[in-house]
């Protein structure tokens, strides 16, 4: 790809990036959470059960871009003050999504990982203020985009000084229309063959399908990507966004225990 200068694999080799225990590049990471925070108890009572489950990193959206300006927007700075709690009594991590240039700074000291939204990966005011940042940036893949212009987007970010952007594939749109969005499972390799950059995948936007999450995190392990992002919610049928495809505690717990040893299998089978 001819634009690439940073992001190009002929740069680096691999891009590890350390957050808390995990570097991310190198070890395998799963960053769970609800889709938006809604208050303590429900961020609490889902980090501690991501956590037992084994999740390395919590995620959890307090500024939501919804479709309709009616549907919650997230609870801005006081559910950043909520995930800040999470991760004091938890230890995980924090990734949460920043939607306006002028909040970066500011949700970049309660954020551990900034996340760029799907609808926002070509803002590239939004890219450029991130890159001035140290902080990783989780930046999820246009539902409109090709590898192509996913990849310049990180270059934006690169570009600026930020060398910590972690690729996190969400789902594109098809004319399918059984699961939400298609899942692009060939980004996995062919993101390897063209970056250095950790690429993740989001089975749960990207199927929208409680039923298709667990065998496409699977799926993904075996394509080789560097980790997963899933929704959890302690109790989904009172979620206030995205209900229909959250995990319930119990049922990401049984796919962890699937999915640790499934890594710990692709492991031996590429050294
Ligand atoms: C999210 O992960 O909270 C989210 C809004 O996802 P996407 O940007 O992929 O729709
Ligand atoms: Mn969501």
């Amino acid at each position: 790809m001819k634009n690439l200068k940073l992001a190009s694999r002929d740069t680096i080799e691999q891009t590890v990036i350390h957050v808390g225990d995990v570097a991310i590049g190198r070890d395998f990471v799963v960053m769970a959470g609800p889709c938006s925070v809604e208050s303590e108890k429900q961020t609490l009572e889902t980090a501690h059960a991501v956590k037992a489950a084994g999740a390395d990193i919590l995620r959890g959206g307090a500024f939501k871009p919804r479709t309709s300006p009616y549907s919650f927007q997230g609870l801005g700075l006081q559910g950043l003050k909520i995930l800040d709690k999470a991760r004091k009594e938890t230890g995980l991590p924090i990734v949460t999504e920043v939607l306006d240039p002028r909040d970066v700074s500011w949700v970049a000291e309660f954020a551990d990982i900034l996340q760029i939204g799907t609808r926002n990966m070509q803002n590239f005011s939004l890219l450029k203020e991130v890159g001035t940042t140290r902080r990783p940036v989780l930046l999820k893949r246009g539902m409109f985009s090709t590898l192509e212009e996913w990849l310049n987007c990180a270059e934006y970010i690169l570009s600026e000084g930020n060398p910590n952007v972690i690729l996190c594939e969400r789902g594109i749109r098809t004319f399918e229309n059984y699961t939400r969005n298609t899942l692009d499972l060939s980004a996995v390799p062919a993101i390897k063959e063209l970056t250095h950059l950790p690429i993740v995948i989001d089975p749960t936007h990207s199927t929208g399908r409680l039923s298709l999450i667990p065998p496409m995190s699977l799926a993904s392990v075996a394509a080789g990507a560097d980790g997963l992002l899933i929704e959890v919610h302690h109790d989904p049928s009172t979620a206030l966004c995205d209900a229909d495809q959250a995990l319930t505690p119990d049922r990401f717990q049984l796919l962890m225990r699937q999915l640790r040893p499934l890594y710990a299998f692709m492991d031996t089978m590429n050294t």
